[in-house]
């Protein structure tokens, strides 16, 4: 069965109770062409008014849950409540949750865990900071995220794994369709070995970092304005979509989920 093109918007801590619904009649209106699975994600504060505003082909996603179902944890959500709620998707590991909020590689994994068995999907975002890809540690940096997670869970059906290189989040930095490509086909055979061949073909790899409907850095200024590069990383055989931050706040994030067209 072909993977089938996912589309995450993450908004991060972003937006109003106007901006937000603003986007939502943007994503409502939008003329959606592709087959495109799509989740967003708003701050927490947004997700029900989201959910009941939102048309039915996009789902939406929390940002973070914790790993207990309830108790005196103040601040945190837990993934019962989001599954009570009608939330059915959480990202998790989010590399600002790891650099500013200490989630370590166990502790993603924990909490990945405790949403899958909550009944949750999850985006599981995973990636290397510049200094590491620098010095050659790329794929050892993503497969030690991997095998933490490996470590806590058996059934990865619902998980899809966003590859999303620190360096490139936020920075207007987009990896390279071969860079992207490269790090996607040693995840997937890292599942393969791993978890089984099964699950490294069904899994689904999304691509995240300054991803943006008006890139073109990859193939000069001549040709601003032009959305190839997003096209040239959605056309790779082991890149099932996108992980969008900013540009998922925009009316181009229809663009982009229709790159998978
Ligand atoms: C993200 O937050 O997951 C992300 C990829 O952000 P941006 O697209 O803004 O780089």
């Amino acid at each position: 069965m072909p993977r089938q093109f996912f589309v995450g918007g993450n908004f991060k801590m972003n937006g109003s109770l106007e901006s937000i619904s603003k986007i939502v009649t943007t994503l409502n209106e939008g003329n959606i062409t592709a087959p495109t699975e799509v989740v967003i994600a708003p701050p927490s504060l947004y997700l029900l008014s989201v959910k009941d505003k939102i048309r039915k082909e996009i789902a939406v996603s929390a940002q973070n849950s914790y790993i207990i179902a309830s108790g005196a944890f103040t601040g945190e959500i837990s993934p019962h409540q989001l599954k009570d709620a009608g939330i059915p998707w959480v990202i998790i590991g989010h590399s600002e949750r790891r650099t500013l909020f200490g989630d370590t590689d166990k502790l993603v994994a924990q909490k990945t865990k405790t949403a899958l068995d909550a009944g949750l999907s999850v985006i599981l975002c995973i990636g290397e900071t510049l200094e590491e890809r620098e010095s050659n540690k790329t794929i050892a940096v993503v497969e030690k995220q991997l095998a933490a997670v490996k470590a806590e869970i058996s059934d990865w059906k619902n998980v899809v794994i966003a590859y999303e290189p620190v360096w490139a989040i936020g920075t207007g930095k987009v990896a390279t369709s071969a860079q992207a490509q490269e790090v996607h086909h040693a995840l997937r055979g890292w599942l393969s070995k791993e978890i089984g061949q099964d699950v490294a073909q069904s899994t689904r790899i999304i691509y995240g970092g300054s991803v943006s409907a008006k890139n073109s850095k990859e193939l000069g200024e001549h040709l601003s304005h032009v959305f190839q590069l997003v096209r040239m990383i959605a056309a790779q055989p082991d890149v099932d979509g996108f992980l969008v931050g900013g540009a998922s706040l925009k009316p181009e994030f229809i663009e982009i989920i229709n790159a998978g067209s």
